[in-house]
């Protein structure tokens, strides 16, 4: 006698998911067997596509949105002696950045409705030597940047956007990066569009523009592209110390490809967001973000914040969720909790501690079935009545 057939394992749900196919495959081939696989024309156009996308006059592309913030501040000219307000419910990148110019991080509080900088948080820590804030749009939750900006503007502070999670984002019906000083955009895999690594600068300045490709390349006059183009030969000069920031041209070849979906890949995460709200409406205890009344995310990261006295901790939960074969993952971290910043200074950032120490980002994929929804809210259900 056989023993009972067991039942087949569930299949593992991923957090999340590309979606790449096999267009951008063969641009990425394309792009190898063209012969030019470092920066070039391909950078050059997917940097035209992007600009026009969110409303820019220029972008410029960089190796990571990492490096696309450094070099925004660089350009800002911000240095040891600057402070620059920044959120320290973040991707820890955001307070790096500071840090590479040299000038002071100084972490401010978000609001709970969207796990961003307001105007009200960003004035309580701001002195006379606060030069410039990093906004970010968390999770691709736009900020309220149209406020924010008027109030920069009345203090005489840079607003810089970290973007990184907000492609297809809007404010206003229109796209976050239209009227930005400056904003820094990331194409890693866990964001919505993705070129493997990535990232990209966009302002409306060309001055900044013209010095943040120089800066991407070494503080070259002219690019090895401008040059190989030339019938003569050019002599570069180096204008001031840069970087190595650049893009290859195969990921700006994936880049364009990924663009070309962005309208489709934007409202099939707000689709199931909103199924994800449906189902949750009759899970007591967990509240998940919402657009605000400015705007509407892309909800890169969908994520759920217990109740102070939901029955399990964030942690019980999470491990629930693994247990059911379901990655989840802890909300946004904080900084200033992080031994990288152990010993800075910070006022009290009590709606950053507790959005970093309780909330969870559920498993949202391009590709996910109603199935897949099903079995999270199946595990979620069960913990509140625990
Ligand atoms: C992902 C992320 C970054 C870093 O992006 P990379 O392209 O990986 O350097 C910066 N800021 C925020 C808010 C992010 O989510």
């Amino acid at each position: 006698m056989s023993a009972p057939a067991r039942p087949a394992a569930l299949e593992r749900i991923p957090v999340m998911i590309p979606w790449l196919g096999p267009e951008e495959a063969q641009a990425a081939a394309d792009a190898v067997l063209s012969g030019w696989v470092a920066q070039g024309p391909r950078v050059a156009a997917f940097e035209a596509a992007f600009a026009e996308r969110v409303g820019a006059a220029h972008g410029v592309a960089v190796s990571s949105c990492t490096t696309a913030l450094h070099l925004a501040l660089v350009a800002l000219d911000l240095g040891p002696g600057d402070e620059v307000v920044v959120p320290s419910l973040s991707f820890i990148a955001t307070a790096n950045a500071v840090r590479y110019v040299g000038a002071q991080p100084v972490f401010a509080d978000v609001e709970a409705a969207t796990g961003n900088l307001t105007a009200a948080t960003v004035d309580a820590v701001r002195t006379e030597r606060t030069k410039a804030v990093v906004v970010v749009h968390q999770g691709g939750v736009p900020a309220d940047v149209r406020t924010l900006r008027e109030r920069c503007a009345q203090w005489g502070v840079a607003l810089v956007e970290d973007a990184a999670c907000a492609i297809g984002s809007t404010v206003g019906g229109a796209s976050v990066g239209r009227g930005a000083l400056l904003a820094a955009w990331s194409f890693h895999p866990r964001k919505v569009v993705t070129t493997g690594e990535g990232g990209m600068i966009t302002t409306d300045d060309a001055a900044w523009a013209q010095r943040l490709r120089r800066l991407r390349e070494h503080g070259m006059n002219a690019s090895a592209a401008q040059r190989h183009a030339s019938s003569t030969p050019v002599l570069e000069s180096y204008l001031e110390v840069g970087f190595n920031y650049r893009m290859t041209d195969i990921q700006a070849a994936v880049g364009l490809v990924q663009l070309g979906k962005l309208d489709e890949m934007v409202a099939r995460r707000r689709a199931l967001a909103a199924r994800y709200d449906e189902l949750l409406a009759d899970v007591p205890g967990l509240v998940p973000v919402r657009d605000p009344a400015y705007g509407q995310g892309n909800f890169q990261s969908y994520w759920v914040l217990p109740a102070e006295d939901f029955p399990v901790g964030r942690d019980e939960l999470l491990a629930a969720l693994s247990e059911a074969g379901i990655s989840a993952r802890r909300g946004i971290m904080a900084a200033h909790l992080e031994p990288a910043y152990r010993g800075h200074p910070h006022v009290a950032l009590p709606v950053t501690e507790r959005i970093s120490r309780d909330s969870l980002i559920l498993p949202l994929f391009h590709t996910m079935t109603e199935a897949q929804q099903d079995r999270v809210i199946a595990v979620l259900r069960e913990q509140a009545r625990a």
